[in-house]
């Protein structure tokens, strides 16, 4: 459920016009609703309620800073994955204590920052990090408190780009090395292992996968616990799908929990969540405007001011979003059918094959939906474009949370050498 729907004939994000946002900003831009951050974030903690269970937030998935402090303001933490979404997630308020740190390519200046605030958890992907962590921790006088991810070699996730719980994925402890891991952090002076970790995939809207990896997960923290390891968490990692359009039903927050609950009863483990796309996803969307139709033989091109550097999820995993004008459509109005393409010059930059739309002209306004996870934090600049704009939506009010950089700005980090500039 969100906060973007037809008032008076025109799409809003809570109480503010869309338009109103385009014409203030330009296009394209992000528009998140705050209502629906806070929604998604209490949905689940309601229905975690009676376990005890920390939301981790996955930072990953939408970074921005008034983001990131709308939801330390409903008492989430957050799942980070490099010291910029650790310094990010702490200067929005989020608490060390609440803040795990999960990533296959952590560096010994990444881990030494993360001791030094004292975060809630490292989720370990391999030995050599084992070791590493360690002897970093060691050198500081400190222990690290761990969790192994561990690879339950569990097939799940909306597309073979965002699985990671397959034996053959990059991530976490092949499952018949994991006990030996544990027998090896024990013996090591830096660590503490108090979890275990499991991430199996992305946009997974059955349940049935992640209940066969969390019931191996949680046979394996009580074998660990038999060989005297004080295992107290489990991990679930994120994952839980969301609707990107009609028809598609995944699981909703009361289910996974429910399940959750079912599969660790009664052995005292804290739970810990951390959830991405469904906090995120349908809270933000991607305002564009059209360019121009243009004719083929066999199509009809639509081309936005919108491209692949600023929503790559289609180019990169054929994802589908809804595509719905700012000005509703009238009951009767024609229809037409487009490939709906961005200006990027590259034939990936397309975000719809035969998509059928209430006709569009130049100049009309259109909104990407369920484009708040996933989607500002994989822009760049490619083609020379400014990083695309994010706002954020309170109620009736709006404010311009990144703004678009100058073409100045763009460049600033570069130079010429002086010796193409001087006279040889
Ligand atoms: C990406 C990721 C998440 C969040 O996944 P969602 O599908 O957005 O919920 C959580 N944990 C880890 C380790 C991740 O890599």
């Amino acid at each position: 459920m969100h906060h973007f729907s037809y008032t008076g004939g025109r799409l809003h994000c809570e109480g503010v016009d869309l338009e109103a946002i385009a014409s203030a900003v330009g296009t394209p831009c992000y528009v998140y609703s705050s209502a629906t951050l806070v929604r998604h974030a209490q949905v689940i903690a309601e229905a975690f309620r009676g376990q005890r269970a920390l939301i981790a937030y996955s930072v990953k998935a939408n970074g921005n800073l008034a983001v990131l402090a709308t939801l330390a303001g409903q008492g989430c933490g957050a799942d980070v994955v490099s010291a910029g979404e650790l310094l990010r997630a702490r200067k929005a308020g989020i608490p060390a204590s609440r803040i795990v740190f999960s990533g296959v390519g952590k560096t010994a200046a990444e881990m030494a920052l993360a001791l030094e605030q004292g975060i809630h958890q490292f989720n370990v992907e391999s030995a050599g990090e084992l070791r590493l962590l360690s002897d970093v921790a060691a050198r500081l006088g400190r222990t690290a408190p761990i969790a192994l991810r561990v690879n339950p070699d569990v097939a799940a996730g909306g597309h073979p780009n965002i699985s990671t719980g397959k034996s053959g994925d990059k991530f976490g402890v092949p499952w018949g090395e994991a006990e030996a891991l544990y027998a090896e952090a024990a013996r090591l002076p830096g660590i503490r292992a108090v979890g275990v970790d499991v991430h199996i995939g992305s946009q997974i809207g059955d349940l049935a996968p992640m209940r066969t990896a969390f019931e191996k997960v949680v046979a394996l923290a009580l074998r660990l616990r038999g060989q005297g390891h004080d295992i107290r968490r489990i991990d679930v990692g994120g994952g839980l799908g969301i609707a990107y359009k009609e028809g598609d039903a995944p699981a909703p927050p009361s289910a996974y929990a429910a399940m959750i609950s079912e599969v660790t009863a009664g052995h005292g483990f804290d739970v810990i969540l951390e959830p991405g796309r469904v906090i995120a996803g349908n809270a933000g969307v991607l305002l564009a405007t059209a360019l121009y139709e243009k004719e083929a033989p066999d199509r009809t091109f639509l081309i936005l001011d919108a491209g692949m550097n600023d929503l790559i999820r289609p180019a990169l995993y054929g994802a589908h979003h809804d595509i719905l004008p700012l000005a509703e459509p009238k009951a009767g109005q024609a229809q037409k059918t487009y490939d709906v393409v961005g200006p990027i010059c590259e034939s990936t930059d397309k975000f719809a094959s035969g998509r059928t739309l209430p006709e569009v002209s130049a100049g009309d306004r259109l909104a990407f939906m369920s484009a708040g996870a996933y989607g500002a934090v994989l822009s760049s600049g490619y083609n020379a474009r400014p990083l695309v704009p994010e706002v954020l939506v309170d109620r009736d009010r709006f404010e311009i949370v990144r703004r678009r950089p100058s073409f100045e700005e763009s460049i600033e980090l570069e130079k010429v050498p002086e010796w193409l500039t001087t006279a040889a």
